[in-house]
Formats: C-alpha cells, sequence, structure tokens
C-alpha cells in the first residue's frame, strides 16, 4: 500500500469533501498517510485527523511561513502534541528564503527553526524540513542539533542527497518529479538508494502533471512512485512497498 508521508489533509482545500476523500483512499491504493503540522491549530487539526483514522498519523510543527507571531507558548503546546503516540515526527520546520527576503524575516525563521529542532532532539523525534533555497543552512543546522529525521520536498543536489544519507536522512520528492525542468530532484533519485527514499503529495499543492494547478490529494502519490519506478528500473510495486517500509522504519510505525 502506498505511504503519502507529507499530505495536509487539515487544509481548508478539503473542507467540502475531506470525509468521502479519506474513505476512498484504501480503493485508490494508499493505506497510510502522515498529515504535518504548519501551525498549532493545524498540528492539532492533524491530531484530530489522526485520532478519527487507523492508519493516519501526524507531525507537530510550525512552518516557515507561520512563525511570525510564534511565541515560546507554541514550543509547550507542540511539545504537549508531541505527547500523543500518533505524533511520529516535529515538522514541519524549516527555512523559506524564496518567499522570505529580508534579513530579520529570515532571522526570525531561523530562532524558532533552532527552538524546534532542540525540542525534536529532545524529545528524540524525527523532524520534517522544508528547505527553500536555504540548502546548506538546512543542512548544518540539522547536523548541529544531531537530530535524523526527511528534507520534504527535494529540491536540492545529488551530492547534499548523499551528505544527508550518511546522517541518517532520508530524501522525500512530490509530484514536481513529474514537471519539466525537475531535473535536480531527478539526479538525487539516481544516486539515493532506495532504501532512504520517501514519497508525498504534499497536497493540496504540487499535484503531478497532468493535473497541475488543480486540488493535490493523497491518491495521486502514485504518479512519484512511478517515476521514481522507471529512474531506478525496479517495478512499480517495489517502489511503493519499499518507500512505504522507509516511513514506517524512519517514523517508528507498524505497517
Ligand atoms: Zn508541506
Amino acid at each position: 500500500m502506498l505511504f503519502d508521508s507529507h499530505a495536509h489533509l487539515d487544509d481548508r482545500a478539503f473542507d467540502a469533501d475531506r470525509e468521502e476523500l479519506i474513505r476512498s483512499l484504501p480503493e485508490a491504493g494508499v493505506g497510510h498517510v502522515l498529515i504535518p503540522g504548519s501551525s498549532v491549530e493545524s498540528s492539532r487539526k492533524a491530531q484530530a485527523l489522526a485520532a478519527a483514522n487507523p492508519n493516519f498519523c501526524f507531525a507537530a510543527g510550525v512552518h516557515p511561513g507561520s512563525i511570525s507571531t510564534m511565541t515560546r507558548d507554541d514550543i509547550d503546546a507542540l511539545a504537549s502534541l508531541a505527547e500523543d503516540p500518533k505524533c511520529v515526527a516535529i515538522g514541519e520546520i524549516g527555512l523559506d528564503y524564496y518567499y522570505y527576503k529580508l534579513p530579520e524575516e529570515r532571522d526570525t525563521q531561523r530562532y524558532w527553526f533552532y527552538q524546534q529542532l532542540h525540542l525534536a532532539y529532545e524529545l528524540g523525534l524525527p523532524v520534517i524540513i522544508h528547505d527553500r533555497e536555504a540548502h546548506k543552512e538546512c543542512f548544518d543546522a540539522v547536523s548541529r542539533f544531531g537530530v535524523r529525521g526527511v528534507f520534504h520536498c527535494y529540491s536540492s543536489s545529488a551530492e547534499m542527497a548523499m551528505e544527508l544519507v550518511k546522517i541518517g536522512f532520508y530524501c522525500s520528492f512530490t509530484g514536481v518529479v513529474t514537471y519539466q525542468g525537475a531535473r535536480r530532484a531527478l539526479l538525487a533519485i539516481e544516486r539515493l538508494p532506495l532504501e532512504r527514499i520517501l514519497i508525498e503529495t504534499d497536497s493540496p499543492y504540487l499535484a503531478p502533471v497532468p493535473l497541475q494547478k488543480q486540488r493535490n490529494d493523497p491518491r495521486n502519490v502514485l504518479a512519484v512512485a512511478q517515476v521514481i519506478s522507471r529512474i531506478k528500473g525496479i517495478p512499480v510495486d517495489d517502489v511503493i512497498r519499499i518507500t512505504a517500509e522507509n516511513a514506517a522504519r524512519l517514523f517508528r510505525i507498524e505497517l
């Protein structure tokens, strides 16, 4: 069964038909979904969805796009969310230098990124990293804090991917691998051992070709597995099985 390791099913985009969509996942071959938090509020929604669905789990974290109003209380809130056995990671957290260019914005992002990395380290939980045009800083930060985890929607070089493998990280790929101009991601897939690759949709964003611009959902994670199967020259069923085992190993869950 497919394991979508990153789908924002708490997003408002799913308000109209969330239950119906969730019910349709098994027949589309989607067995497991990890719902990452993007704010404290969204982490709570992710927790509720995970509680209601046996094969869902969630992560608690504040996305770099939502940290401008973050406070110490939010770190405490994440820590208590993390007590839930279905909370399998801290995320998504990281740095976004694509949307945020001002030095003071980047300082704030860095501060709260480090606070959340520290929390993950203290709790012994893996992290889900959002790295947009901040590759070296994200790499340095996770190695300094000595945490493990995954770089979601991997967009850096094949060389960095191999360095991440050395420090116990995984790289996760989205429908972006079906886009023109995804060369870097494809090169990283070529180099990475399959045992360190995860697949995800990042729903409701990043729908694969030919569905771009439409709302994405976990059923489309198959398109990512198909690209990996082509690049690696192995049957898609093996990609589906191995990437699910990888996610289960990283997030310490039973399939
Ligand atoms: Zn995301």
